[in-house]
């Protein structure tokens, strides 16, 4: 245990500041692992580095059955990602990022600090509880699906893992509140490109050119049908088109035009129609204007889809710390999450610990380069994963 709550407190201050001052982007954690590895190693976990690239994995059996007979009863995996974006740090403080462009934008800093005092206090209660609790320290949650390396390395097998809890710090909502909510939660993550060939030409004479450029911009207003006219009203899809690029010269009509960007639901039938649906359209306004198109569209990251029964779990407990009316069970939202790829292989809830504080000026949103967070919400943090584990694993 960290003694006394202040003194805990403290620890997990230093940590995230620590780790906040040197933050790593995707798969370059070496530092934030190391600490992660040597913590966890000293707390008398077995350790495993390197699990899908830079990932650490820490193991502790229970010794609540009196004979302390490893991997009696259940596995709990308990997730912390550890990787910062690329944004130039815009804030002030003591323990600004010291790192150029790179900055702990998202709150991982505090969920790693969170993730060692929870391991911590795991380890010092172990005669009480029972079964096994593997953290799974994740590289690369930023896009690039740190989650799913860590799978192909094994950390769902040996022991194989029967449920996965991850928090992650919320910005949206305020310090001393918790959501855990049933079902869809967080966005499917979806990725095209659409490459327009037309005829390049005289910008002069345009009748001698098929011009990719006027068929891109109907293109990307056709798209916003496939909200507007396509998806059921009761159902979710976002689709941003967010990158346009064509032409070198003001007086040439270019051959090319391509749009990229992103398309978020919760799943269902609009995410699963969403690639042909695209398809149909672009093909259909660039051929209407003598062009022709090709959509390359990529399933990036699945949606994010808690469990009935674990989430009901974690949101008594919550509940049992902060009283009903501070827990939400209906909060949602279209970002992207690549817990997802555990939820997709076991039951597990992904519930979020509210940080914001406007009093005290942290209210600025996730991936802003003003980001900073309550760090009163890693107290919270840390109560509720030890305590989900500890019913989990009792
Ligand atoms: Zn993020
Ligand atoms: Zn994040």
């Amino acid at each position: 245990m960290g003694g006394a709550p202040g003194a805990e407190l403290e620890e997990l201050v230093a940590t995230r500041r620590d780790l906040h001052a040197h933050p790593e982007l995707g798969y370059q954690e070496h530092r934030t692992a190391g600490i992660v590895a040597e913590r966890l190693h000293a707390l008398g976990y077995a350790v495993k580095a390197g699990v899908g690239g830079t990932g650490v994995v820490g193991v502790l059996a229970g010794a609540g059955d009196g004979g302390g007979r490893a991997h009696a009863g259940r596995t709990l995996l308990l997730r912390a990602d550890m990787d910062a974006l690329p944004i130039q740090e815009a804030n002030e403080t003591p323990y600004r990022s010291t790192t150029p462009g790179v900055m702990h934008a998202c709150g991982h800093d505090a969920h790693v600090a969170i993730g060692l005092a929870v391991a911590r206090r795991l380890a010092a209660s172990r005669h009480q509880w029972r079964g096994t609790v593997k953290f799974a320290f994740q590289p690369a949650e930023e896009g690039g699906n740190g989650s799913e390396a860590m799978i192909r390395d094994g950390v769902l097998e040996a022991p194989a893992v029967d449920a996965a809890v991850g928090l992650h710090v919320m910005n949206t909502l305020p310090v001393g509140t918790v959501a855990a909510t049933p079902g869809p939660i967080m966005g499917a993550v979806d990725k095209f490109t659409i490459r327009i060939r037309g005829r390049g030409g005289h910008a002069a004479m345009p009748h001698q050119a098929a011009d990719p450029v006027l068929a891109a911009a109907h293109v990307v207003t056709a798209l916003q049908s496939m909200v507007s006219r396509g998806t059921d009203p009761f159902d979710h899809l976002v689709v941003s088109v967010t990158q346009i690029r064509s032409g070198d010269a003001f007086n040439v009509i270019p051959e090319v035009a391509e749009l990229s960007g992103t398309v978020r639901s919760l799943g269902g039938r609009s995410y699963d129609e969403a690639p042909a649906r695209m398809s149909a359209i672009a093909r259909g306004v660039a051929e209407a204007l003598g062009c022709g198109a090709e959509v390359d569209y990529v399933r990036q990251t699945p949606a994010t889809v808690n469990d009935e029964t674990i989430t009901a779990l974690v949101a008594r407990v919550a509940e049992e710390i902060v009283g009903r009316e501070r827990v939400l069970t209906d909060a949602r939202m279209l970002g992207g999450e690549d817990f997802s790829f555990f939820l997709r292989r076991v039951p597990g809830c992904f519930a979020w610990v509210g940080s914001a504080n406007p009093v005290k000026g942290y209210d600025a949103p996730h991936h802003s380069p003003r980001f900073d967070i309550d760090e009163e919400a890693m107290l919270l943090g840390t109560e509720l994963m030890e305590r989900i584990a500890r019913e989990y694993l009792r």
